[in-house]
């Protein structure tokens, strides 16, 4: 029987790694149809359009991890992909800075980690962080020559516009609600009723991406857990406290970053983002709760063995979300200047974090394969610097799949 195919490959989700993938699966096979399916009314409406804006360099991440490699390659490329398409972005060099002597070994261990994934760091003194950042204090501090900073939300229109501009079309206001299989079909029903079939889909939901794999009938041995990212803003005469990209040690039990002050490419300063529970996968504030998705986290074992093993980190993230002043505190180890007042509340961001069923943060990307399906299950930061190389990635995946499917 022959089979009318809507199109060759169907991708869910209008953020900044569908996009990336519809780019390249274009350039890898021209004349591959490909359809995006985003439920909003535009591109980045989510983790894409509500991040720091900061392009990793790649220091923290397990030499030979999809994220190192991907980071570290897709930082340069996030850089000329940029200038090739004049769209705004800086390399300023950031400050990864200790304020206290127990961060000092896991300082060393960063400088360490840097040369192993090929970044050159530069190991500072008190002294030399205030030639960088006068209004910064810290007992040592390491510079990283290649972060930098653009505007996602700019590189994912491009990137959709360069993807139409090869025959793709990418579709808004077009929610996936159900997905089928049948032989080498795969068949998606839209909210509005419309169905479309093709010979693979690629799943880049984001918050959204366990979900979606269940419902093609994968177990993806995962849930996303949000966990929110709130933001303040330096009040316009305070911003010359910060002139680059500051972040303190990170702590290594968490893929979290802490709370960092970034100097965005509109010359905004961001303070933040914290890690709180999200009430709902889009719930941007404390009043957005959605009782069936937070009642999906609560039950879930790896979110309890979480809240478990980490209550205290997580009581004091929550404190500090709750109290400005709290908050201010802690900032203030990194800018003894800033006051409270200085802090404006600023849009905040939902990270789509995936939680093994034993509590463990999933640390890498995670990809997943089924027959006509390649699910993008795991996609933190850095996924934006790193999206034209997992773009790629799921690419081939994709068209490896469709070329077996042709030959069997
Ligand atoms: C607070 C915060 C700070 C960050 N800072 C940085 C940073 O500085 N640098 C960096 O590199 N990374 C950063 N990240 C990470 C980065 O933003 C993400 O890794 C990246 O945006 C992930 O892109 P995505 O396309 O996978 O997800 P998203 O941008 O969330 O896109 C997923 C899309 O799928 C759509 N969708 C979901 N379900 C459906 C459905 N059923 N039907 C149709 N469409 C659907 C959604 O509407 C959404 O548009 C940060 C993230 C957060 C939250």
């Amino acid at each position: 029987m022959r089979v009318a195919y809507d199109c060759d490959v169907l991708v869910i989700g209008g953020g900044i790694v569908g996009l990336s993938t519809a780019y390249a699966i274009t350039r890898a096979a021209p004349g591959t149809r490909v359809v995006v399916l985003e439920k909003e009314s535009g591109p980045a409406r989510h983790q894409t359009g509500r991040n720091s804006g900061v392009i990793h360099s790649g220091i923290y991440y397990r030499p030979g991890s999809f994220k190192a490699r991907f980071a570290v390659r897709g930082a340069a490329e996030m850089v000329e992909f940029c200038a090739e398409h004049d769209l705004p972005h800086a390399v300023t060099g950031k400050l990864i800075v200790a304020t206290e002597r127990a961060e000092l070994p896991r300082l060393h261990a960063l400088v360490q980690r840097g040369r192993e994934n090929g970044i050159p760091v530069r190991e500072l003194g008190p002294a030399q962080i205030t030639e960088y950042e006068p209004a910064v204090r810290g007992l040592a501090a390491i510079h990283v020559g290649t972060t930098g900073v653009c505007d996602y939300g700019a590189v994912a229109r491009r990137l959709a516009r360069l993807a139409e501009d090869a025959g793709s079309s990418v579709r808004y206001g077009a929610e996936v609600r159900t997905v089928g299989r049948r032989g080498a079909v795969v068949a998606v029903r839209t909210a509005r009723g419309e169905v479309l079939r093709a010979r693979a889909l690629v799943n880049c939901a984001g918050l959204h991406s366990d979900r979606i794999a269940r419902l093609a009938g994968d177990d993806p041995g995962m849930r996303i857990v949000p966990f929110r990212g709130e933001y303040f803003e330096l009040a316009a005469d305070r911003t010359d406290l910060v002139r680059g990209l500051v972040y303190p040690v990170p702590d290594p039990a968490f893929p979290f970053l802490g709370v960092h002050l970034t100097r965005g490419i509109d010359g905004t300063v961001h303070v933040g983002p914290n890690a709180v529970p999200a009430l709902a996968r889009e719930g941007y504030d404390w009043g957005t709760v959605r009782p069936g998705e937070l009642a999906g986290t609560v039950t879930y074992p790896g979110a309890w063995r979480i809240a478990r093993r980490h209550w205290r980190y997580g009581a004091g993230e929550v404190r500090r979300s709750l109290s400005r002043t709290a908050f201010t505190t802690a900032v203030r180890r990194l800018l003894p200047e800033v006051r409270a007042e200085d802090l404006i509340p600023a849009p905040s961001g939902v990270r789509a974090q995936a939680v093994l069923r034993d509590g463990t943060l999933v640390d890498d990307f995670l990809f997943a394969e089924s027959p006509g399906m390649v699910h993008v299950l795991n996609a933190p930061s850095p996924a934006a610097t790193a999206s034209l190389p997992i773009g790629r990635e799921v690419a081939r995946r994709v068209l490896a799949g469709l070329e077996k499917g042709l030959r069997a």
